[in-house]
């Protein structure tokens, strides 16, 4: 069967979004399965989101919300959704994140929840619900099994539809590249967790997978092995860890403001705690180390022609 054939089969669409916003699984009512939303998007991007969803709903709206984990670019749409259905006098969608963040969702401690972190914006909500390892989720025409996913994120869950063997895996797998290790950033581990969740994935055996960003794909098989050597290669040398997450959060935000006067970026990577604590890891520790670190991380972006410069004073995305 068809990858198409099997989503129709499951009752879901795919809408596929970008770097900034994660794609959204939407699945219509059917039977005990509420109209729901597997991921949300960035909150730049969240009036698209509700958009997208709506027009995929028949126009509309879903009556649940499910997290696979609370990074900003996951859930920054679950603000909107929840203020649109109550705007029209419906009840606001029930949203569900996992267990291990419920608490800090319930009372938006964003020290917990990543944002004061990485500095990154995300849209207070409010959550109704938890799902944790061992539930079972009524979805589309299926019965999901809730699996723990930790390495990106520690509390981070994917979805398997023992049936089709069809995985929502959240930024556990993508098909060519690795999600950042976030714990390791932290000097926290994170790899060997990793590793262990590309190793429940390999048992699942998926025959389907819809990753958190990029398109559908069926060869889980390749894309285990590539992220099984690039995790290598990362815990070998974390360094080179660290250096490709300063690239990729660097660039992440930029895709937040599109654009700002280059001092206003450095000063994002100035005063950002994770960015501090990178710059500590790979021995930038003290203000004037990790400005000129800074310095150097904002050049190299540009002379790869990552980002753009104009005439020196403001730093953008490539057109
Ligand atoms: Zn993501
Ligand atoms: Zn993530």
């Amino acid at each position: 069967m068809s990858a198409s054939a099997v989503l129709a089969d499951l009752g879901l669409q795919v809408l596929e979004r970008d770097w900034l916003s994660a794609n959204h699984i939407v699945a219509p009512a059917c039977g005990p399965a509420p109209a729901t939303v597997v991921d949300t998007g960035h909150v730049r991007h969240a009036d698209m989101s509700l958009a997208l969803i709506r027009h995929a709903l028949g126009g509309g709206l879903p009556a649940r919300l499910v997290n696979t984990h609370l990074h900003s670019d996951h859930c920054g749409g679950n603000a909107v959704l929840q203020q649109a259905a109550q705007a029209e006098g419906q009840p606001a969608p029930q949203t569900w994140v996992p267990a291990g963040h419920h608490a800090a969702a319930t009372t938006w401690d964003e020290a917990r929840l990543s944002y004061r972190a990485t500095g990154q914006a995300c849209a207070r909500f409010t959550v109704q619900g938890a799902l944790a390892a061992g539930d079972v989720l009524p979805l589309g025409t299926a019965r999901w099994q809730v699996w723990a996913a930790p390495g990106h994120d520690p509390d981070a869950l994917m979805l398997f539809e023992p049936q089709t063997r069809t995985l929502i895996a959240g930024d556990a797998l993508w098909q060519d590249r690795l999600a950042i290790i976030f714990p390791e950033l932290e000097d926290r581990p994170g790899f060997a967790a990793t590793r262990a969740t590309l190793d429940l994935i390999a048992t699942l055996s998926p025959r389907l997978v819809i990753p958190g960003h990029g398109p559908v794909f069926e060869d889980a098989g390749a894309a285990l092995a590539a992220s099984r050597a690039r995790l290598d290669a990362f815990s070998r040398d974390p360094a080179r860890h660290t250096q490709h997450a300063a690239r990729a959060l660097a660039m992440y935000h930029l895709m937040e403001v599109r654009a700002e006067p280059r001092a206003e970026l450095l000063a994002y990577l100035d005063r950002t705690p994770l960015f501090i604590a990178m710059a500590a890891q790979l021995g930038h520790a003290g203000s004037a180390a990790r400005q000129a670190w800074a310095r150097g991380l904002v050049q190299a972006l540009g002379d790869q022609g990552l980002l753009r410069t104009d005439g020196g004073d403001w730093v953008r995305l490539p057109d």
